[in-house]
C-alpha cells in the first residue's frame, strides 16, 4: 500500500475488508494451510518516514475489529444466534478481562425490557441484553456505544417479502461494529468510561410472537402500541438507550444500527445516515467518517415537526410512521431518542448504517473504523488521534467537542 500518513488508518481498514474471515466454500474447508496475507506500506508525502510500531499495533487491533465484525454479520443465523452472539461477546470479554453483564429471557421480562423482550420472544433462542464496561481511573465522562442486534429479521408477523427477506443475517450490524470497535478501542488505552451495549434479539414467528394491536411497556416506561412488527430495531434500541441513560450513566449514547431501508435511499450505499441532538456531534462524525473510510452523511433532525408521525390513540407511542414519504430514517431515529426525552441534556447520536453495512453479498464491517476514529481523542495513540474529528490543526477551532464536551448529564 502506497499512501500518505494521513491515509494509512483508512488504506488498512479498507484491506481489511478485502479479506473477510467467512466462507463455508466446500473447497475452503479442504485447504488445511492457513493462508497469510503480507501487507507493506510505503508512506508518501509528508512524514514518509518508516512505519512506527505503534501504527503497525493500532493498524493491526483496528483491521481485526473490522473483521471480526463482518465475520459476525457474513454468518447466517443458523449458526450466529443470539446465544452464539453471545458466546462472540464474552470471547471477546475473556481478551479484555472484562465479565460481560448479560439480562436474558423471562429476566427481561421481569425487569421491565418490554422493547427487547417482546421483538425476542417468539424465537427459539431467546433474546439477551449485554454489556461490555471498561470503567478506567481518571475517566472524565462516560459513553455507551448501543447495538442493534437482530441476529435474524423475518419481519415479525409483518412479514417480509421473499425478495426483502434475504440478506436479513446482516440486521445485526450495528452490535458487531460495536463489539469489533470496543475490543480495539480498549486494547489501545481507552481513557474514558466506555460501554458496548448489545440488544440481541431474533425477530421470528411464532405462536408468541408480538401481533400488530399489542402494546409494550418498554424499560424507559413509555407504552409503544405496535403497528408494524418489522419495525423492530428501535424497540430494542429504545431499551438498550434506555439503560445506558439509567442504569450506566452515561453522558454520550451513541447507537449504531441497520435500521431502515430508507436510508439507503437517503445518504446511499456508501455513506450511513446520521442523526443528533448535537450540531458538533453531527460535524464530528462526518469528519470522522471521511479520515477513516466510514463515510457518513447527516439527517434532518426535527423532533417538532416529526414525531407526530407516531402518534397513537391508546399509547404514548406507535413504533412505526402514519407517513413512510416524510423522511422515515428521521422519523425511526427519533423513536429511539425520544425514549430518552428530547429534553434529555447529554449528546444523543444515531447511526442509521443499513446500506452500508455490506457491498454486494459480503458485510464490510462497517461502523468500527468509524467508531474508533470519532473517539480517537480518548486515547493516547497517535494514530487514533490523527483520523479523530480535533486531529489536526484546522479543526480545532472548530469547537470542543472531544474529551471536554459541554453537555453533561444532570444525574
Ligand atoms: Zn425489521
Amino acid at each position: 500500500m502506497v499512501c500518505e500518513q494521513a491515509d494509512v488508518f483508512a488504506s488498512a481498514c479498507a484491506l481489511a475488508r478485502a479479506f473477510p474471515l467467512f466462507t463455508h466454500r466446500s473447497s475452503a474447508s479442504r485447504r488445511t494451510e492457513k493462508k497469510t496475507v503480507t501487507v507493506e506500506f510505503f508512506l508518501v508525502g509528508q512524514d514518509n518516514g518508516p512505519v512506527e510500531v505503534s501504527t503497525l499495533q493500532c493498524l493491526a487491533n483496528a483491521t481485526e475489529g473490522v473483521r471480526l465484525a463482518a465475520r459476525i454479520v457474513d454468518t447466517p443465523c443458523s449458526e450466529m444466534n443470539t446465544d452464539t452472539f453471545l458466546e462472540e461477546i464474552k470471547k471477546v470479554g475473556k481478551e479484555l478481562g472484562i465479565v460481560p453483564t448479560i439480562i436474558r429471557d423471562e429476566e427481561l421480562k421481569a425487569r421491565g425490557f418490554g422493547g427487547i423482550y417482546g421483538v425476542g420472544k417468539a424465537a427459539l433462542h431467546p433474546p439477551a441484553l449485554a454489556v461490555l464496561s471498561h470503567t478506567p481511573d481518571g475517566a472524565t465522562q462516560t459513553i455507551a456505544w448501543v447495538g442493534k442486534g437482530i441476529v435474524y429479521d423475518t419481519g415479525g408477523l409483518s412479514i417480509k417479502g421473499k425478495t426483502t427477506m434475504p440478506g436479513m443475517k446482516r440486521d445485526c450490524g450495528g452490535a458487531a461494529a460495536v463489539l469489533g470497535a470496543f475490543r480495539a478501542a480498549i486494547m489501545q488505552g481507552f481513557k474514558d468510561n466506555l460501554h458496548a451495549v448489545f440488544c440481541l434479539a431474533e425477530n421470528s414467528v411464532g405462536p408468541n410472537a408480538t401481533r400488530p394491536d399489542d402494546i409494550h411497556l418498554l424499560y424507559s416506561g413509555k407504552t409503544v402500541e405496535i403497528n408494524n412488527t418489522d419495525a423492530e430495531g428501535r424497540l430494542v434500541l429504545a431499551d438498550g438507550v434506555s439503560y445506558a441513560c439509567k442504569d450506566l450513566g452515561a453522558d454520550i449514547i451513541l447507537d449504531v444500527a441497520t435500521l431502515t431501508g430508507a436510508q439507503g435511499i437517503a445518504t446511499g450505499k456508501y455513506h450511513a445516515a446520521v442523526l443528533t441532538n448535537s450540531a458538533e456531534w453531527e460535524a464530528a462524525c462526518v469528519k470522522a467518517g471521511r479520515k477513516c473510510g466510514d463515510l457518513v452523511h447527516p439527517l434532518v433532525y426535527c423532533p417538532e415537526l416529526h414525531f407526530s408521525e407516531f402518534t397513537s390513540a391508546v399509547a404514548d407511542m406507535k413504533n412505526s410512521v402514519a407517513d413512510r414519504d416524510n423522511s422515515p430514517s428521521s422519523c425511526a431515529g427519533l423513536f429511539i431518542a425520544s425514549h430518552l426525552g428530547f429534553d434529555w441534556p447529554g449528546v444523543w447520536v444515531h447511526l442509521d448504517i443499513a446500506a452500508p453495512v455490506h457491498a454486494g453479498e459480503r458485510a464490510t464491517g462497517f461502523g468500527v473504523a468509524l467508531l474508533l476514529a470519532l473517539f480517537g481523542r480518548a486515547s493516547e495513540d497517535p494514530l487514533l488521534n490523527l483520523v479523530s474529528p480535533l486531529g489536526c490543526e484546522v479543526d480545532v477551532q472548530e469547537g470542543d467537542m472531544g474529551r471536554d464536551s459541554k453537555r453533561r448529564k444532570l444525574v
